[in-house]
């Protein structure tokens, strides 16, 4: 398999690569020519375009539930520590990712574009690309500083209008009330540079890389022991074997991912889904052999417990008893695994985001997935390896 080294614009973005034919990192933005909003909604349905946050949303379906005048928000917060690719692409190739926010304007006939960005690097390139296309008068590139769950949608619309940033539950969607309690087109800052590739290269175009089930390449922030973090663009169909090199078990989603001991994956939304996997923010993961996973696990839990927003009992009092479980039995004391595992059952359904079911999800899996490991835990004095602290957690990266 092929692979190039793009050189990212900002010192501190970690390397970028491409694996096969580059697309999102092509270099050159290609010209992006206006389409009308039925014209999108085919192609994207054509493409099996899925939107490239968290919730992988069919694009197709959100363009057309959308009508004319919608506002358009480019979801920039990339909140998952370890995610890089949204940063990625805004440091990188800025103007692609406002052709694409553009595009879907001009569809809608849109009065406002929001971009919504926590990055100061990607503000200032965005800031850039959209005063050189001299769009200023109806883009808005806002700085953001929530912190994990305040990057979700509803979240980043409350911070927008200011409100307290936290999530409203899960009946308001933004097309129907969103920014400044109009409707509004929301997603990830990847599905507009998606976008803007799919009319520029048209569905055949588009799909002439990666799989019949999802056409096109993504984005991956990768993280092992060997090499670091580094963002990949590849091809949908790419075994994850292939990307990180090991039969160790992989985190792929983020913090409210899966851990697997599956060696065989592709990365192709579709079929993880069918497998039970979520692809999340885009994040694969694998711990050094010199680590203690239990801690690393239980350092993740007690982060996560830290980014609830305090609203909902379950989550708040939940998610804090299921760390302080995990910390005890990652330092080797007696702890109530039996108790650990009831409430991991019990959390998620329960709050007013899904921060507390991926929380859960993050932990579980990875009490499975290193299920030895656990057993040593369990049986008290832990497994002797220390905690390299191999995961990144939140704050300036
Ligand atoms: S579930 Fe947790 S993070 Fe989500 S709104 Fe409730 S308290 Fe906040």
């Amino acid at each position: 398999m092929s692979t190039a080294t793009i050189t990212p614009s900002a010192q501190a973005t970690p390397p970028v690569y491409v694996v096969g034919t580059a697309r999102l990192l092509a270099g050159d933005t290609p010209a992006v020519p206006a389409r009308d909003q039925r014209w999108l909604v085919e192609a994207a349905r054509a493409a099996g375009l899925l939107g490239r946050g968290g919730a992988a949303f069919p694009v197709a379906a959100k363009l057309a539930s959308v009508g004319r005048g919608a506002t358009v928000l480019v979801n920039g917060s990339e909140s998952e520590p370890a995610s890089w690719k949204d940063r990625v692409l805004m440091r990188c190739v800025p103007g692609l990712v406002l052709d694409g926010a553009l595009l879907v304007a001009g569809a809608l006939h849109s009065r406002e574009v929001v971009l919504a960005v926590a990055d100061a690097s990607s503000v200032a390139a965005l800031q850039a690309a959209s005063h050189q296309r001299g769009a200023g008068g109806r883009v808005r590139v806002v700085h953001t500083e929530n912190g994990f769950v305040g990057g979700e949608v509803q979240a980043l619309v409350n911070g927008l209008d200011q409100r307290p940033a936290v999530p409203n539950g899960r009946r308001v969607l933004p097309t129907v009330r969103g920014v400044g309690g109009r409707p509004t087109f929301a997603s990830n800052v990847e599905t507009f540079a998606q976008l803007a590739l799919l009319a520029a290269h048209g569905p055949e175009g588009f799909a002439s890389v990666g799989t019949a089930a999802e056409p096109g390449t993504t984005l991956v922030s990768v993280h092992t022991p060997d090499h670091g973090t580094s963002v990949v663009e590849v091809p949908h169909g790419t075994t994850l074997a292939s990307l990180v090199g090991t039969s160790r078990p992989l985190l792929i989603g983020g913090y409210h991912g899966s851990w697997t001991a599956a060696t065989d994956l592709r990365i192709e939304r579709p079929a993880l889904r069918a497998a039970g996997i979520g692809w999340g923010a885009g994040v694969v993961a694998t711990l050094p052999e010199t680590t203690c996973p239990i801690g690393e696990i239980a350092r993740v839990a007690a982060w996560l417990a830290g980014e609830s927003v305090g609203q909902c009992g379950p989550c708040v009092f939940g998610l804090a008893a299921i760390a302080g479980d995990l910390t005890a039995l990652a330092r080797g004391q007696r702890a109530d695994t039996a108790g650990l595992r009831r409430r991991l059952g019990l959390v998620p359904g329960r709050g007013a985001c899904s921060h507390p079911d991926g929380a859960a999800r993050f932990v579980a899996s990875g009490l499975q997935a290193y299920a030895e490991d656990l057993s040593r835990h369990e049986r008290g004095g832990g497994c002797g390896r220390p905690v390299l602290s191999a995961l990144p957690l939140g704050g300036p990266r």
